[in-house]
């Protein structure tokens, strides 16, 4: 089913799970194993994230250098297909203009319909190690809305996918303030995209700011906000590094007292994720998506205690 319909229909919140591939070396089996406690909770979908693959120079004996591909992940694809054979589950495989020609986005569509899989998250993708700057590649898409132009494109402008695009509560860092990321926001928007998904926040109000700058913005379509439980004491500043979000003093100091307790931070990471989400749902919103890390536990917890 198509994610717009599942928001449409829907009467009430649900949890929308994201996982990221494993690393490969896995079986499908533990794959299965590994999102079978988020079957107790029914989801709707599951997102599934793609990664760019990198490449390596070797040094030849001749003294030259050799580029290879490296993928250390399974394919986001191979995932999706692993999922919907062993759960009746639709899912979202997320799909990135980084690394990619316009041609061989057009092929993984092709891959996609043919496996029946009709919801893609539209993602322009990160800066692979050593550029200061996504670099699109040579015929391949600059921003996430070329992409979401180009699925909507695909097959002579059918209606097969649903999409949805990311949001960022706090601004991506590359833009040059909110409103600006928001008017870009919008033209993802207007290209096709049927639902946003926000980054992570840990502070609600940031989302409800977020929201009502999207709605003045003209910006009328479902925003999912993203939550991310804490676990350990050093994404404290890891997350905030990688994600160009804040993270409130209230729960670093928090996490702060409790030291070297990795128990302790993990349940208050937790014990805050809940008080967002019971937040959240109590001001309407029409799903909660957690970034799940592929790790059960503390999400198993958070579902039980809110949905
Ligand atoms: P865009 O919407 O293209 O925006 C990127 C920047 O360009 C922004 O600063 C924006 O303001 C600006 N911009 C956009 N359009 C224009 C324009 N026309 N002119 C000028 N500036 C413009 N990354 C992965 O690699 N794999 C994943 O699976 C993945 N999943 C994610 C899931 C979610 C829910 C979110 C929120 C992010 C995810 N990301 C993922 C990270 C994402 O790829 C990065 O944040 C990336 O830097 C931006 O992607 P975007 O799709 O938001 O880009």
């Amino acid at each position: 089913m198509k994610i717009r319909d599942i928001l449409k229909e829907s009467r009430k919140p649900f949890p929308s799970l994201e996982i990221v591939p494993p690393m490969k070396g896995i079986t499908n089996s533990q794959l299965i194993e590994s999102v079978k406690p988020f079957m107790e909770f029914s989801p709707r979908y599951i997102n599934v994230t793609c990664h760019r693959d990198e490449y390596e120079f070797r040094a030849e004996k001749n003294g030259t250098f050799s580029r290879h591909l490296v993928r250390n992940k399974v394919s986001e694809v191979a995932v999706c297909s692993a999922i919907m054979s062993a759960y009746d589950i639709d899912v979202v495989p997320h799909v990135i203009c980084g690394g990619a020609t316009a041609d061989q986005i057009d092929n993984k569509l092709s891959d996609l319909k043919f496996l029946g899989i009709e919801n893609i998250m539209a993602l322009r993708g990160d800066c692979i190690v050593g550029e200061k700057r996504f670099v699109p590649e040579e015929g391949g898409y600059r921003y996430a809305s070329e992409l979401v132009e180009a699925i909507c494109a695909f097959e002579n402008g059918g209606d097969f996918f649903s999409i949805g695009v990311g949001g960022y509560p706090e601004k991506h860092f590359e833009a040059p303030n909110i409103e600006t990321d928001i008017e870009n926001l919008k033209k993802k928007v207007d290209a096709g995209a049927d639902y946003i998904i926000t980054q992570m926040f840990f502070d609600n109000k940031v989302f409800y700011d977020y929201v009502g700058r999207c709605r003045a913005a003209g910006i009328e379509v479902p925003v999912i906000p993203g939550l991310k439980p804490l676990t350990t004491a050093r994404q404290v500043s890891l997350l905030p590094e990688s994600f160009s979000i804040d993270i409130p003093l209230e729960l670093t100091s928090e996490i702060r007292a409790a030291g070297d307790d990795r128990e302790a931070v993990y349940r208050i990471g937790t014990d805050w994720c809940i008080t967002q989400c019971k937040d959240l749902l109590a001001h309407g919103v029409p799903a909660v998506h957690f970034y799940t890390m592929g790790k059960a536990g503390n999400i198993v917890r958070i579902l039980r205690e809110c949905f």
